[in-house]
């Protein structure tokens, strides 16, 4: 079996190693109704495709530690100078100026807020979560925009104050890293590898 792609970025280049083009064996398709004559083959194939976050990639880097990042527009000619974003968004989108960088753990966790939710009981393809996916809006204060995320313990209610959790034992660096839970639920029953700092 050859091995998944891998990549590492050495001297402002990606230096990749294995295979990102992977072939499974062809499987007969046969038709049923007559004597299974042999109508054609499946081609199972996987690709591995090389995702990068450019400048969110420090959110992603610190999901897995626990925090929280989120930016803020410093700009002083900026009719909205202030304005705090989460999600992370590298760009003012009205002045478009560079984001700075602002640490809103604290924030999340003393002020957060179900702004509004839907409950999933079906997923699309490559969905990891459990289901049913509680799929919540959430609120902060200071915040001037709204995140969406998903909550792993309780059941989301319209401006229930929630919490976030990490998955700090085994980070996957994706989104799912960061999930939220009712306030006061116990530490021994969060997900697997989910803690709260
Ligand atoms: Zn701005």
């Amino acid at each position: 079996m050859a091995s998944f792609g891998q990549v590492t970025v050495k001297n402002g280049s990606y230096k990749i190693k294995g295979d990102f083009h992977q072939m499974r064996e062809n499987v007969p398709i046969r038709n049923a109704d007559e004597g299974w004559r042999l109508m054609g083959v499946t081609n199972p194939r996987d690709i591995t495709h090389i995702h990068m976050y450019g400048g969110e990639a420090p959110f992603f880097e610190n999901i897995g530690k626990g925090k929280i990042l989120g930016t803020r527009c410093d700009n002083p000619k900026c009719e909205f100078k202030g304005t705090t974003n989460l999600p992370f968004r590298i760009h003012c989108p009205d002045c478009l100026y560079k984001n700075t960088i602002v640490d809103l753990t604290d924030v999340c966790k003393k002020t957060a807020r179900i702004h509004s939710f839907m409950v999933c009981k079906r997923s699309g393809a490559f969905n990891s979560l459990e289901k049913p996916i509680k799929f919540i809006n959430i609120e902060f204060e200071g915040v001037d925009t709204i995140l969406m995320s998903y909550l792993s313990v309780g059941d989301p209610k319209i401006g229930m104050r929630v919490v976030p959790i990490f998955q700090t034992l085994a980070p996957t660096y994706t989104i799912v890293d960061l999930s939220w839970v009712e306030e006061g639920v116990d530490a021994k029953d969060l997900p697997m590898g989910f803690t709260y700092a």
